[in-house]
């Protein structure tokens, strides 16, 4: 061993077993002595250590911090005293092991030490509570990972699926530690010896033998004449869990062309634009190599935020039975059962699913449902549709037709189906140029009218229920949306509440149209469904909407529109998982509570001299900027005010989106007090910065 630095480049590594009692704390004490003889001072770290009985002097962690000359304090974080499963010893002591917290303990070392050496706990998939294994810590840490495994009969197999099980989850294996080498093998050991390295593909960078060791050997550092070192040059060069992501990022800007987003811009962004190579909780990391909190919640779908190990799991398994099947005359069990969950927990009489892949997609459906719906109940006259300014209801060509947004319909206007676009509420630029509550409502005069004039030719109102997302989270007055449904009822049109945006939980409740008792006919659900996992939309009809379509085959009442992936099994059983943990008792109520902080967070920046209006519902929030306080007049297009603000925030580690020069906080509902806080101060900065100070 050379005790001078080579060139040798070493990463952080985990340190995994393939069984509990294979030895990994002394590899990874020799790892860490055979670090610090190339030069890079390893600091071990040992997350979850169980059977830590207090008192006794060599636990783990204090064998580690001696070998490495670290502190035990540092060594470890969960220390459990039962030699029990970790998942069971924390439960015992009623504590609960958090992977966001070992990230940040793990970061903190990263940034004082050359390398870190995550040791494991148990084998590879041991459980660490909340549907969590050791596997998730490990995906989330993102390393390469060395296994320590045995020779002896068996340990073939322990060995080969605790590499496939790191593999599957996008780890590289760095290489292999043989352990307990008798000093007399027999033949299953010798010849396993031979196989090890070759059956998993990997290295072997030591093979060790049986020792006893004993506080002596640290002290004199017989541990490394006692056992041998590992042979770090065998650990592949450049090794990183962190790739290299260049080749994307040239094909990035070759090949792809992104949605809503100006490319000459995009691509002009310094130094790249950002590729999201990895997430964990309510953060995304970035081929930057930094981390950023995701304040758009990838696009208002995340709920329960990135690597959920109930939502991994749940893909996984179907992934295990199959990923896809058709709906088209046959079924699937994850389709057929999230039918039944959705019919469950939206309001009442929306019991037939029709699935699709996205909210436009959803909304296509609601309108052709609707239509053909009249037609067979005998209403064949009843085929319009209405919908409210600036209303957003997707991208398809139908979709468009009742949207209500300038900007992004206006080009397509000759190739769209007419619909009456009524005033929507929209109380900072009251279209009435009154107040709440003294106006009682005067914007659906509008609405009104229409109904009065032509309800007899129309066939549903669509609207977003509660809040116009896309419009820049404009929220409605209370009583608005209840006086929607009962307009619909009076003139006997169908009512489709599109809450592609609201469902699940984002405004508090499970869905928004529960805050006002409201019941539609139709509803459109997407983006939160699998809970920002995979693509997935459905909308739901009563009973009565579904049976016009029932009828002999030559009737032909068919609804004839079907998406090719419709239903897909690995989204519906996402979808599920989603649901479940969205149902369980006092999230929601979390949520609530939450959307408090983010209310008492956010009234800060009504301060801000071009906050012109921050409005909020849930855990979704517009902050409207304006050219000067008081005035609601708007920056002047050119200026890309709001894309401004949003690429300042990403200096604070921050991921928003803006809709024209309003600023979107939306980040995914299982955000944590401290992210929050971070989330809406790095935003609140970043428009002081554009706007006020003129840096950016
Ligand atoms: C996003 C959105 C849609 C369209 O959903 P896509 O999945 O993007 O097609 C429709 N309606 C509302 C209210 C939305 O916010």
């Amino acid at each position: 061993m050379s005790a001078t630095a080579t060139h040798l480049k070493l990463p952080s590594l985990l340190v995994a077993g393939t069984d509990t009692g294979v030895g990994k704390t002394v590899v990874t004490a020799l790892l860490a002595i055979a670090y610090r003889g190339h030069g890079v001072a390893a600091a071990p770290f040992k997350p979850v250590a169980a059977g830590v009985s207090t008192g006794e002097v060599w636990a783990d962690t204090a064998f580690l911090a001696a070998a490495a000359r670290t502190s035990e304090e540092e060594t470890g974080l969960y220390r459990l005293k039962k030699p029990l499963s970790p998942h069971l010893a924390a439960a015992d002591e009623g504590v609960c092991i958090d992977i966001a917290a070992v990230m940040e303990k793990f970061n903190s070392l990263s940034s004082k030490y050359g390398a870190v050496l995550v040791e494991g706990a148990g084998g590879i998939m041991a459980p660490l509570g909340a549907g969590a294994t050791f596997l998730d810590m490990a995906a989330a840490l993102d390393l390469p990972v060395v296994i320590v495994t045995t020779a002896r009969l068996g340990s073939l197999n322990h060995t080969l699926l605790t590499a496939d099980a790191c593999r599957e989850r996008g780890l590289k294996v760095a290489g292999l530690v043989i352990n307990r080498f008798p000093a007399q093998p027999g033949e299953p050991e010798q010849r396993n010896l031979a196989e090890l390295g070759k059956l998993t593909g990997t290295p072997l960078i030591a093979v060790l033998p049986e020792m006893d060791v004993s506080v002596e050997d640290l002290n004199t550092g017989d541990l490394e004449r006692h056992a041998g070192l590992p042979d770090l040059a065998e650990l592949p060069g450049g090794l990183s869990g962190r790739g290299d992501y260049s080749r994307a990022i040239e094909a990035d800007r070759k090949h792809v062309w992104h949605p809503f987003s100006p490319m000459r811009e995009y691509l002009g962004e310094k130094p790249h634009p950002l590729m999201i190579v990895g997430g964990q909780g309510s953060r995304l990391t970035a081929s930057d190599g930094r981390s950023y909190i995701d304040g758009t919640s990838s696009l208002w779908v995340n709920i329960h935020g990135h690597g959920r190990p109930e939502l991994d799991g749940a893909v996984r398994r179907q992934l295990g039975r199959v990923a896809h099947s058709t709906l088209l005359g046959l079924s699937n069990e994850p389709s057929a059962l999230l039918a039944e969950q959705l019919s469950a927990i939206t309001p009442a009489g929306l019991d037939r699913v029709f699935y699709s892949d996205n909210g436009s997609t959803a909304v296509e459906v609601a309108l052709k449902v609707a239509f053909q719906y009249w037609r067979q109940a005998g209403h064949p006259e009843k085929k319009e549709f209405v919908s409210f300014v600036n209303a957003y209801h997707g991208d398809t060509i139908g979709s468009v037709s009742v949207g209500g947004h300038e900007l992004f319909h206006s080009m397509f206007r000759p190739l769209l189906f007419d619909a009456h676009l009524a005033p929507a509420a929209y109380c900072y630029r009251c279209p009435e140029g009154l107040a709440h509550p003294e106006c009682r409502l005067a914007c659906l005069s509008g609405l009104k009218e229409i109904l009065a004039r032509r309800s007899a030719s129309i066939a549903a109102v669509i609207v977003e229920p509660r809040v116009q997302g896309a419009a820049g989270i404009i929220v409605q007055p209370p009583g608005y949306l209840a006086e929607v449904e009962k307009l619909c009822r009076r003139h006997g049109v169908l009512l489709v509440a599109d809450e592609v945006a609201t469902g699940f939980g984002r405004t508090g409740t499970m869905f928004a149209c529960e805050q006002e008792g409201v019941e539609p006919d139709i509803m459109a659900l997407a983006k939160g469904i699998t809970g920002g996992y995979l693509p997935l939309a459905a909308t739901l009809f009563r009973e009565e909407i579904y049976e016009a379509f029932l009828g002999r085959y030559e009737e032909l009442r068919t609804f004839f529109h079907g998406h090719t992936y419709t239903g897909n099994p690995l989204a519906c059983a996402a979808a599920l998982a989603n649901i479940e943990l969205i149902r369980q008792p006092g999230f929601l109520e979390r949520v609530r509570e939450k959307a408090k902080l983010f209310d008492s967070l956010l009234a800060r920046l009504a301060g801000l001299r071009h906050a012109g209006d921050v409005r909020r519902i849930g855990m979704m929030a517009g902050i409207e900027l304006v050219a000067g306080r008081g005035a609601t007049e708007p920056f002047p297009v050119k200026e890309r005010v709001g894309r401004r603000v949003i690429l300042k925030a990403r200096e604070k580690g921050v991921i928003i989106r803006p809709l024209g020069d309003t600023v979107v906080i939306m980040p995914p509902l299982s955000i944590g007090e401290g992210e929050l806080r971070h989330l809406v101060e790095a935003a609140s900065w970043a428009i002081e910065e554009v706007t006020e100070r003129g840096n950016g």
